[in-house]
């Protein structure tokens, strides 16, 4: 460790991964006597519990519930936070610049930014559908859906009154499986608040691959088909949306699909910023880090979660949920602090923990620790992991 000066340990997001890595140095700092000092940034002053977004946008719950002050998080935590955006990072000035013009130094620097929506390029789909990757796109569909069926609810035509209350959602990966779930079960109590008829809500999800749930296997995607199916979604898979134009779907073979509101939920990118700043990048943009979570020959410069490529044993890209990320935060401040000590740092050694999706308030699907796990078994360790991720940040 460098003496007689305070070492700047700076980490760009205050995500699922980039919170935890803060929290935990913190932890682990507390009885040491280092001089070092923890700054998190973030756009935002809250932490945004993204696997409770579909939730805000069935209105089940509220903003406050999704997106907690990060005030309120490290309030008794020594961790300095800087509320920002950042445009640019000058690895070789050690500097991550913001949108203001201001700019930060560090020593070490850990990049978790996350993700944006990928429109993949199709023609319209930035323009004419919702994303569900902040909490203000959850919001913002939460509120349209409620417009459109205010206005269904003064429709005449029934054609018409069909088509504003239909919601497609593109995409069954988590995101568009979990909103279809919780959307067929919010409509009786949509359409009561609304006046909207109940028959004629229509909650169609196309996904362009052969399975719902495609990282998780053919039984999974058969359990989610037959839950779905059962709550009156409409699931069409092998299914390629073309182009979108204002309410209106192309998909494969020539078929259109009217809709009063449509939601994306067909993929994730990196930020362009990490490309854009010099960073080594992979073909979608995610910075290329070894087994110790290090970007490529940088030594102090580290990235994980969903806009960092790391490699398991194999060489294959770990896959970007919230438990990877969580799991790389962790690690990466015990090695931050063996770095700090001047000890070698261990090798990031993935785990397969499996994920947990729900279907709507009683139903989930999962494959915890690679096992098969539904109903009501499925639906208790989805909310019991929920409950317990919210108090490890009390
Ligand atoms: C709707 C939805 C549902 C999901 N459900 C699940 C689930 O059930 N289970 C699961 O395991 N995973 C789920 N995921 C995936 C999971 O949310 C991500 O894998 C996880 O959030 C990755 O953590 P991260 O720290 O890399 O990024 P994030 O948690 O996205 O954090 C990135 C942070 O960086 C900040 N940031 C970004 N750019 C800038 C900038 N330029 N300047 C300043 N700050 C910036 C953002 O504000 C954000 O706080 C879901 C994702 C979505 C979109």
């Amino acid at each position: 460790m460098e003496h007689n000066r305070i070492m700047d340990i700076l980490i760009l997001g205050a995500g699922y991964g980039g919170l935890r890595v803060a929290v935990e140095l913190n932890t682990l700092l507390r009885d040491r006597r280092h001089q070092v000092q923890v700054t998190l940034v973030d756009q935002n002053p809250y932490h945004q519990i993204i696997q409770e977004f579909h939730l805000v946008a069935t209105a089940a719950i509220s903003k406050d519930d999704a997106a907690m002050a990060l005030s309120h998080i490290l309030e008794r935590r020594d961790v300095r936070f800087r509320q920002g955006r950042v445009t640019s990072i000058n690895v070789a000035g050690r500097r991550v610049s913001f949108v203001d013009g201001e700019a930060l130094s560090y020593d070490y620097l850990v990049i978790a930014l996350g993700s944006e929506t990928s429109y993949a390029n199709i023609p319209g789909a930035r323009e004419h559908t919702i994303p569900l990757r902040t909490i203000d796109d959850a919001i913002h569909l939460r509120d349209h859906i409620f417009a459109r069926y205010r206005e269904a609810a003064t429709t005449v035509n029934p054609q018409q009154r069909r088509i504003l209350m239909t919601i497609a959602i593109i995409g069954a990966g988590y995101t568009g499986c979990q909103l279809a779930g919780e959307l067929s079960a919010w409509a009786p109590e949509l359409c009561r608040i609304t006046g909207a008829p109940y028959d004629d809500v229509r909650i169609p999800l196309l996904e362009h691959s052969p399975l719902l749930l495609r990282h998780m296997g053919q039984w999974a995607s058969d359990e989610a088909a037959r839950v779905l199916d059962r709550r009156r979604v409409s699931v069409y898979l092998n299914t390629d949306v073309e182009r979108v134009e204002a309410g209106v779907l192309h998909v494969s073979d020539n078929r259109m699909l009217r809709a009063g509101t449509l939601v994306w939920a067909g993929g994730v990118k990196a930020p362009d910023l990490l490309a854009d700043s010099g960073l080594p990048t992979d073909e979608t943009g995610r910075a290329l880090v070894d087994r110790y979570l290090r970007v490529q020959d940088q030594a102090r410069v580290f990235a994980l979660g969903d806009c960092a490529h790391v490699p398991d044993s194999q060489g294959e890209a770990v896959p970007a949920t919230a438990s990877y990320a969580m799991r790389q935060g962790e690690h990466l401040a015990r090695s931050l602090l063996a770095d700090i000590e001047g000890q070698s740092p261990k090798m990031y050694e993935p785990m397969r923990l499996g994920e947990v999706v729900s279907l709507g308030p009683d139903e989930a699907v999962g494959n915890p620790l690679g096992g098969r796990i539904f109903g009501p078994a499925a639906v208790l360790l989805k909310k019991g992991i929920a409950q317990w991720y919210i108090s490890t940040l009390r």
